[in-house]
């Protein structure tokens, strides 16, 4: 009986497990090309300075759009800035995806990492056709360069605690002497 009890321990630990195996990241386009960083620049339409960029600029041609991580659509829209766009959630994060010619999801759905959610496209204010990729962690923007560094480091354990905001990692600060 104890031994019973165990295999089924064991086999509901490898069921997680393999759960958490799905949690990884996928990067948003087949290939990864940088145009434009995150943070204040001089925008490249309006040449006004100092104007903060909430996400990264992708090179893409006509590409496929991948979604990063598993997560659920909750945004399918259209504006003149950003053209026509996506939002899906991820816990406490939600990616954007921006200027797409064409997308393949509508809100509610449930998608994988490396779901093909999108074509990339040039609708919006751009000079050439690009990915506008951002990420938000609750209400706020913060550097996608960054966190898919980050993303891409921990394991499926450790990135479902981190999305979820149950863990804080430590802040480069002294804890005291
Ligand atoms: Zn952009």
């Amino acid at each position: 009986m104890l031994c019973l009890l165990k295999v089924l321990l064991l086999l509901s630990a490898v069921a997680q497990a393999q759960s958490f195996d799905k949690l990884k990241l996928s990067i948003p386009l087949p290939e990864f090309k940088i145009n434009s960083g995150f943070g204040n620049r001089t925008h490249p339409v309006t040449r006004s300075m100092n104007v903060f960029h909430a996400g990264i600029d992708l090179y893409a041609r006509s590409d496929t759009v991948f979604a990063i991580l598993p997560g659920k659509v909750i945004k399918v829209s259209c504006d003149l800035i950003t053209g026509n766009y996506i939002i899906i959630a991820h816990g406490a994060y939600s990616s954007v995806y921006g200027h797409l010619s064409n997308s393949f999801v509508s809100v509610g759905d449930l998608v994988a990492s490396g779901t093909s959610i999108a074509i990339s496209g040039h609708t919006g204010r751009v000079t050439g056709e690009h990915l506008h990729f951002g990420i938000k962690h609750k209400r706020r923007f913060i550097d996608p360069l960054r966190m898919l560094y980050l993303f891409g480091k921990l394991n499926g354990y450790e990135l479902y605690l981190f999305l979820n905001d149950l863990v804080e990692f430590e802040k480069d600060s002294c804890p005291g002497d």
